[in-house]
């Protein structure tokens, strides 16, 4: 996994900038790995086997927190990566967690609902011994969702005797839930552009941006840019982008998206690649990694990219994207409002005090703007690329807190 090595190399960097290389070799590698098989009882009755994997980055900071993802690719590289990745993403916002990541090697598409139930239980019932409210807390992650999620903690309270939602977050809100988690994402995102809006004493309106992307979380930034009065000019899913230079509106997209279950050509017909080139404020690549890279890099004409997707940039991008003066909000800070809505769950749960939807987002609003000046400032003092602050000022947090540790 390319992104992978990217993610060491920036963190390598990172370490060497602040002078804490000694470090490298322990953030390299999680702090605990289970790979477990376990089996599942198919509709017709048939057992089939699957490999499940949960990676514990990093605890210096609090408990792991990271996704579940039902995918074919999931493996060991790939769990390990992303659980380095979420232990930089809750440092960059600060909020009291390491990284975990697991996963289910599945290609869940072919699977019946009762058949995704039992898998969601059998894997919990595979890694329930290093999972847990204060050792790592999953949530959802690529194909897995609210439904998931609700079995999964169903099934770890079996387990251990008492209902325990504080063991994953991301669940419906009848199952412990939080209001406005499922928007969490694509708003954080949203209200790092306005702030950037503001500080650059700009209208909104006179704003474009280019969404790659229109599910779980693109679908939610188009619309929050949308009422914030930014004109998304073009968005698009696997099958290709729509594009319409005086602004789409969300509106008439999530209509005709929701008929029709793809993004409908309410503008002209345009590609992916396309898309990504298109003259705009903020390019907000939003759907798969390994999008921008040293092939289409130059290509590149917006001011800002906000990162949305996890790893969309490449390493050898960034080098180029820097020189041609493209601003950076990397995805461990444009994409962190998810995990800190989770965090948020998890405290509710803990607490027994829930909070309305606005309470939700205001928090979620500081927390994002907070976090976004505070990389500001670093990339600004230190004269350095947006992604390199950013692995800065998580690597920073995360060796102070080892630093309290016994050695
Ligand atoms: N899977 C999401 C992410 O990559 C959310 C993780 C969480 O909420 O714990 O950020």
């Amino acid at each position: 996994m390319t992104e992978f090595e990217d993610a060491k190399q920036n963190l390598e960097d990172a370490l060497d900038k602040i002078e804490k290389a000694e470090y490298l070799e322990r953030l390299k590698n999680p702090e605990s790995y289970l790979e477990t098989s376990f089996s599942v009882q198919m509709d017709s009755g048939e057992r089939k086997s699957f490999m499940g994997y949960r990676s514990l980055h990093s605890s210096a900071r609090g408990p792991g927190k990271g996704g579940i993802r039902f995918s074919p690719e999931v493996n060991e590289d790939e769990v390990k990566a992303l659980s380095l990745w979420m232990s930089l993403k809750c440092a960059v916002v600060d909020i009291p967690y390491g990284g975990g990541k697991g996963g289910v090697s599945v290609d869940p598409s072919g699977l019946s609902k009762s058949e995704l139930e039992r898998l969601s239980r059998r894997y919990v019932d595979s890694v329930f011994k290093v999972i847990g409210p204060d050792t790592d807390i999953p949530a959802p992650d690529m194909n897995t969702g609210e439904q998931e999620m609700a079995w999964m903690m169903d099934q770890y309270s079996q387990l251990e005797g008492s209902k325990t939602p504080e063991s994953f977050t991301g669940k419906p809100v009848e199952a412990g839930g939080s209001k406005g988690r499922g928007d969490s994402t694509g708003f954080g995102a949203a209200y790092i552009i306005e702030k950037i809006i503001q500080e650059t004493n700009q209208e909104p309106e006179d704003m474009t941006a280019a969404v790659q992307g229109f599910g779980n979380a693109a679908s939610p930034a188009v619309k929050k840019l949308d009422e914030i009065g930014v004109n998304v000019i073009a968005v698009s899913d696997s099958s290709g982008a729509t594009y319409n230079m005086n602004g789409l509106g969300y509106k008439e997209l999530i209509k005709c998206n929701r008929e029709r279950g793809e993004v409908c050509p309410v503008g002209e017909e345009i590609s992916n690649e396309e898309l990504l080139e298109l003259d705009v404020d903020f390019l907000v690549p939003a759907a798969i990694e390994g999008v921008i890279t040293e092939e289409n890099a130059d290509d590149v004409s917006a001011d800002y990219i906000v990162e949305i997707a996890n790893g969309p940039t490449t390493r050898k991008a960034d080098k180029i994207l820097k020189e041609n003066g493209v601003k950076m909000i990397p995805d461990i800070l444009a994409n962190a409002a998810g995990v800190t809505v989770s965090y948020y769950e998890w405290v509710q749960n803990r607490t027994g005090e829930y909070l309305d939807r606005d309470e939700v987002l205001d928090r979620l609003q500081n927390k994002m703007i907070n976090a976004y000046k505070e990389f500001r400032e670093t990339r600004d003092e230190e004269d350095v690329y947006g992604r390199q602050a950013a692995y800065m000022m998580a690597a920073e947090r995360i060796v102070n807190s080892m630093q309290a540790e016994k050695p």
